[in-house]
C-alpha cells in the first residue's frame, strides 16, 4: 500500500463474544468517524469468539467497507488481541478501543486533535469517573494502579486503561521489542514519547457480559508485576533476613532455657516453626517459577496469537488452509466485494 492510500486512523477493537454490543457500536462509532473528514479504518480483531461475532461482523462488514476483520485462531487474551490488531493497523495513528462502549467513541476526535496539535506520540484516556463500575473493580483497579506507578514510575496514569492514542511510530517501537504481548497500559508510558492525556468519563458496559473474570484480572496483575520488577524476588532475602535474626534469637532463648534447667516440652512450638518455614520456602519457590516460566516462555518464543484471516487481504489463506469452520461459514454468508482492501481506502482517501 503506498503513503497516499494509508489511513489518517486506525481504531483497533478486540472482540470476544461480544455479538450483543458490536451493532450498538457500530451505531456509535460510525458517526464519528465519519465526521473526522480523515481516512479510517476500523480493525474488528476477533479474538476466537464462539458465539455469533463472526456473522455479525461479516454482516456489519457488508454495509461499512472501513471495517476490517482480523479473526485469530484460538482465543489469546485482551492484549495479545490488541497487538495483532495494532500490528496488522495501516493508520498514522491508531486509537485502541473496547467493543462495549465503556470507553465512549466521541473522544477519539479530541485524541487526535491533541496529538496533531501537540505533535504527540501517546494520548492515554484517562478515566475521570468510575462509578460505573463495582465497587470491587475500583478498589482493585485503584491498588493496581498504585503499585504499578511505584513499579513503573510516575509516567504510568493513575486511571488509564486501553484507551489510547498511539502513533506508527510508537507502535513500530513497541513491535520491535521481543516480548510477544506485552502489557501495554505498562510499556507504553515505560518507552517515554511525548504524551498527553485526555479525560473522559467510564461508562456502562452497553450489552453482555465483561470478559475478564476474576482469574484474568489476576494473571494481568501478575504479568504487569513480574514484566517490570523483581520486587517479589527479593522477598525470599527479606524473609530469610528477618528468619535469621528471629532464629538467632531463638537459639539464645533455648540455649539460656538449657542453662538455667527450664526446658520446656517444646511440641507446639516446633510445629509452629516447621510449619512456617515450609510455607515460606514454598512461596519463595513459587515466586522464582513464575519468573522462571516467563523465561521459559521468552526462551521458546512461541507467538502471542495466530492470525487466521484478515479481510484486508482477501486470499490470504493457502487453498489447504480452508479456515475455521465459522470462517467459512461468515465468508459465504457475506457477498463477495470484488475491489481490495487498498481499493476501498483509495476510493474513500479520493472521496
Ligand atoms: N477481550 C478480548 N479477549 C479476551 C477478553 C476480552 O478480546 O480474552 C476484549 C473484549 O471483547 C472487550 C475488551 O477486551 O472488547 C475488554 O474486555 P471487557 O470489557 O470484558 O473487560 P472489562 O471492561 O470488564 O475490564
Ligand atoms: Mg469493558
Amino acid at each position: 500500500m503506498s503513503e497516499a492510500t494509508l489511513p489518517t486512523l486506525s481504531v483497533v477493537v478486540p472482540v470476544y463474544n461480544e455479538e450483543a454490543v458490536l451493532p450498538l457500536l457500530v451505531e456509535r462509532l460510525r458517526p464519528v468517524l465519519d465526521g473526522m473528514h480523515a481516512g479510517y479504518e476500523v480493525v474488528a480483531v476477533d479474538d476466537g469468539s464462539f458465539d455469533g461475532t463472526p456473522r455479525v461482523l461479516a454482516g456489519l462488514a457488508r454495509l461499512w467497507p472501513q471495517l476490517r476483520i482480523v479473526r485469530l485462531r484460538r482465543n489469546s487474551g485482551h492484549q495479545a488481541a490488541l497487538a495483532a490488531g495494532l500490528y496488522a493497523a495501516f493508520g498514522q495513528y491508531m486509537v485502541s478501543l473496547d467493543a462495549d462502549l465503556q470507553d465512549p467513541p466521541e473522544v477519539i476526535p479530541q485524541m487526535l486533535a491533541l496529538a496533531r496539535a501537540d505533535g504527540l506520540d501517546i494520548v492515554s484516556g484517562v478515566r475521570s469517573d468510575r462509578t460505573a463500575d463495582t465497587l470491587f473493580k475500583r478498589w482493585t483497579a485503584g491498588l493496581y494502579y498504585h503499585a504499578m506507578r511505584r513499579m513503573v514510575g510516575r509516567s504510568v496514569p493513575a486511571q488509564a486503561g486501553d484507551f489510547r492514542l498511539l502513533s506508527r511510530a510508537t507502535v513500530e517501537a513497541l513491535r520491535a521489542l521481543p516480548e510477544p504481548a506485552p502489557v501495554f497500559r505498562l510499556l507504553v508510558p515505560w518507552i517515554g514519547f511525548p504524551s498527553g492525556e485526555v479525560s473522559y468519563v467510564r461508562e456502562q458496559r452497553a450489552a453482555g457480559r465483561t470478559k475478564y473474570p476474576l482469574s484474568k484480572m489476576v494473571r494481568l496483575a501478575a504479568d504487569s508485576v513480574i514484566s517490570f520488577s523483581a520486587a517479589p524476588l527479593r522477598l525470599a532475602t527479606l524473609l530469610g533476613l528477618v528468619g535469621f535474626v528471629v532464629c538467632v534469637l531463638l537459639v539464645l532463648s533455648g540455649l539460656i532455657a538449657y542453662i538455667s534447667g527450664t526446658v520446656v516440652p517444646g511440641w507446639t512450638s516446633l510445629f509452629l516453626a516447621i510449619l512456617f518455614i515450609g510455607a515460606t520456602q514454598l512461596l519463595c519457590l513459587g515466586l522464582v517459577g513464575e519468573y522462571v516460566a516467563r523465561i521459559f516462555a521468552a526462551v521458546q518464543g512461541r507467538p502471542a496469537y495466530f492470525v487466521a484471516s484478515d479481510s484486508a487481504q482477501r486470499g490470504y489463506l493457502s487453498a489447504d488452509d480452508p479456515g475455521t469452520p465459522e470462517d467459512r461459514a461468515a465468508e459465504d454468508r457475506a457477498p463477495e466485494d470484488p475491489r481490495t482492501h487498498e481499493d476501498r481506502m483509495a476510493d474513500q482517501a479520493s472521496g
